[in-house]
């Protein structure tokens, strides 16, 4: 038995949801392989970071152009040419993986089992469903696994400690139905939403982009924290997409979450109920998120958050 772990890195430096996802393919109980493809210059560096992970035993470096910019389908046959060698194939639940892991289990004529939560037995995971109302307990009777982690739920394995052989791996061939084109990547200093310990969302009470920057944005910064947003906000251009939380967001669960006029939907609260403490400030002392919060102010957020963020940078 032998295990694939797809690692997340921006092409040069190695992910947390790769740490996080590799406690959950080492509780699958048999060796772990991590495969980093990439593309350049820094793939090197997040193969010898791969390498120190504790409790891997080799690292799989796929070093070509056809990997350099995240292209779903090459990387899926990448992964259907090394699938003989193993017995199942795990990557952090990102949306990277959401695009290229149902697309390895569909060429591999098997099911994939995503965003787990808990490993019972190599072959039996539990699973969110009904976003998050309901857990789900799956036995794949598949002889080959292919499994995406849910990341917010299992803790980081040491990224030291670990010496594994780097092997080089020859690229699979283009399928040739994607090329890149372009992107546009937002740089910022603040902690990565899903790593961050601390995250300050505002929602549509927010009324426009400048608003984030005046309210939001400052209070984040004062706490050292990550910004989320809801997807009203969103949907309204008042933040970027990938600030998103909930169920078709991103799913987080740090020290600290404030929600910040966000009514606490269903489909919200699906991202980010697991907090360890949920602050949120609504004018509406019905607000369902008061239902999910910890610590609850009933209060007009244009007045109570510049006297929070003042307050703060007193101490
Ligand atoms: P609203 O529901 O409009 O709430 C705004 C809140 O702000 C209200 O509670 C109001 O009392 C408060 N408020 C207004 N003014 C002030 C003020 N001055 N001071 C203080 N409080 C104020 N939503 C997500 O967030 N993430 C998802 O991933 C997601 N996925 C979805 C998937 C599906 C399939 C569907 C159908 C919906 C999804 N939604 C998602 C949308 C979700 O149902 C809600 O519409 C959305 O979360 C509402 O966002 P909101 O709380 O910002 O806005």
């Amino acid at each position: 038995m032998t295990t694939l772990l797809i690692a997340e890195h921006d092409h040069a430096i190695l992910k947390d949801s790769t740490n996080k996802a590799l406690t959950a393919a080492s509780q699958l109980g048999a060796e772990v392989h991590v495969l980093v493809a990439g593309g350049g210059e820094g793939t090197k560096a997040a193969a010898e970071a791969a390498s120190m992970l504790a409790g891997v035993t080799k690292v799989l470096v796929a070093d070509d152009a056809l990997y350099a910019h995240d292209l779903a389908e090459p990387l899926a046959a990448l992964l259907v040419a090394l699938a003989p060698n193993y017995d199942a194939l795990v990557a952090p639940a990102t949306s990277r993986f959401k695009n290229v892991m149902p697309r390895v289990a569909a060429l591999l004529d098997v099911m994939q089992v995503s965003e787990i939560i808990k490993v019972i037995a190599p072959d039996t995971y539990e699973r969110p469903i009904y976003a998050g109302n309901a857990i789900q307990t799956v036995k794949s009777k598949d002889a080959k696994k292919v499994i995406t982690v849910r990341t917010s739920t299992f803790a980081a394995a040491p990224g030291e400690g670990g010496s594994a052989a780097i092997e080089s791996v020859a690229a699979a061939g283009d399928p040739a139905v994607s090329s890149f084109v372009g992107e546009e990547v937002a740089k910022s200093d603040r902690p990565e939403l899903t790593s961050a310990k601390i995250i300050v969302s505002g929602g549509r009470a927010m009324q426009s982009r400048e608003n984030f920057t005046k309210y939001i944005e400052p209070l984040a910064d004062k706490l050292g924290a990550g910004v989320g947003a809801s997807r009203a906000a969103v949907d309204a251009g008042y933040a970027p997409n990938d600030w998103q939380v909930g169920q078709t967001g991103k799913v987080v669960a740090p020290e600290l979450y404030v929600a910040i006029g966000i009514s606490g939907a269903i489909q919200h609260l699906a991202g980010m109920k697991d907090s360890k403490v949920i602050v949120a400030i609504n004018k509406d002392e019905d607000a369902p998120i008061f239902q999910v919060a910890d610590y609850g102010l009933v209060a007009d957020l244009y007045q109570a958050v510049p006297e929070l963020t003042e307050a703060l940078g007193k101490l």
